[in-house]
C-alpha cells in the first residue's frame, strides 16, 4: 500500500540532492503548495532553482527528503512513478518543439502513445488546449515558422495535453525575445484564474507580483524567505532577500 496524506497539492520537505555525492545543490528545501495556489520562486543564479524543479518531476534523483503530489510519495519505491510524472507539466527555458512534426503532432503525441486518448480524442482535445493559447490557427505548421513566444505557447498546449494535476515553468520566458514575453506570461495568468496549480522559476518580478499567491526566494539551496508577494517586495525579513531585489528591482 502506498501510503497517502492529502491537503497539499505538492509538498516538499527537506529536500537535499547533490550531483557528485559530496557537494548538496539542494540542502534542506522545503516547499507546500496548495491546490490551485501559484508559488513563484525568485532568486540568483546557481542556487538550485531549476533542481529543485528538476526534483520534484523526478527528472533528478534526491538522496534525502520527501515530495509529495496529491498525498502521494515521490520518493516511495512502490509508486509508479511514470504514472505520477504524467500528472506533472513542465516547461522549459528552450520549449524543445519535435521540429519534425506539426504543432498538432507535437501535442497529440503523448496522450496517443500512452494510450491516454484515441487519435479523435486527442485531435480534439489538442485544438482546444491550442485556443486556450491562442494558436489553433497554427496546427498545422512546423514549429520552425513559428517565433519563439509562438513557440512556447505551444509547448504549454503540449503539457496542458497531458491533463496535469500541477504546472512547472522553469523561466519561460528567458529566451524569447523582449516583445514575446508578454504573450506567453498572459497564458500562463490565465492559467493560474483557471485553478492550475503552478510553481514558476522566474525572473519576471511583474508577473510573480501580479499572479503568484507567494513568492519563494531560493538562495543556497533553500528557500530563506516566503511569503506573500507584498511581503516579499515591500517588506522582505532577510538581509539575502533585500540584497537580490534591490539588484533585479
Ligand atoms: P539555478 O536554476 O538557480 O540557476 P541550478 O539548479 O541550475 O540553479 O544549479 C544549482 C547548482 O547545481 C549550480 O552550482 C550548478 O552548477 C549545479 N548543477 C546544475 N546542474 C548540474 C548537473 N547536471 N551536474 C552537476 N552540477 C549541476
Ligand atoms: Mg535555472
Amino acid at each position: 500500500m502506498v501510503e497517502k496524506q492529502e491537503q497539499f497539492k505538492v509538498q516538499v520537505k527537506d529536500l537535499h540532492k547533490s550531483y557528485d555525492g559530496v557537494h548538496e545543490v539542494i540542502k534542506g528545501a522545503s516547499l507546500d503548495v496548495a491546490p490551485s495556489e501559484v508559488v513563484c520562486i525568485i532568486g540568483p543564479s546557481g542556487s538550485g532553482k531549476s533542481t529543485f524543479l528538476r526534483c520534484i518531476n523526478k527528472l533528478e534523483d534526491f538522496q534525502d527528503g520527501h515530495i509529495y503530489l496529491d498525498g502521494i510519495d515521490l520518493a516511495d519505491p512502490k509508486v509508479d512513478i511514470n504514472k505520477m510524472r504524467e500528472k506533472i507539466g513542465m516547461v522549459f527555458q528552450h520549449f524543445n518543439l519535435f521540429p519534425n512534426m506539426t504543432v498538432l503532432e507535437n501535442i497529440t503525441l503523448a496522450p496517443t502513445q500512452l494510450g491516454k486518448e484515441d487519435k479523435q480524442t486527442a485531435i480534439a482535445e489538442a485544438h482546444k488546449y491550442l485556443k486556450l493559447v491562442n494558436m489553433d490557427d497554427k496546427a498545422d505548421v512546423k514549429p520552425s515558422t513559428l517565433s519563439g513566444g509562438q513557440q512556447q505557447r505551444v509547448a504549454i498546449a503540449r503539457a496542458l495535453a497531458m491533463k496535469p494535476e500541477v504546472m512547472l515553468f522553469d523561466e519561460p520566458t528567458s529566451a524569447l525575445d523582449p516583445e514575446m514575453v508578454g504573450d506567453v506570461l498572459k497564458v500562463m495568468q490565465n492559467l493560474a484564474k483557471e485553478g492550475m496549480t503552478m510553481i514558476v522559476v522566474t525572473h519576471e518580478m511583474g508577473f510573480a507580483k501580479q499572479v503568484a499567491d507567494k513568492v519563494a526566494f531560493f538562495h543556497g539551496g533553500v528557500i530563506q524567505e516566503i511569503g506573500t508577494p507584498e511581503q516579499i517586495f515591500d517588506h522582505p525579513q532577510k538581509e539575502e532577500t533585500k540584497s537580490f531585489l534591490d539588484k533585479v528591482l
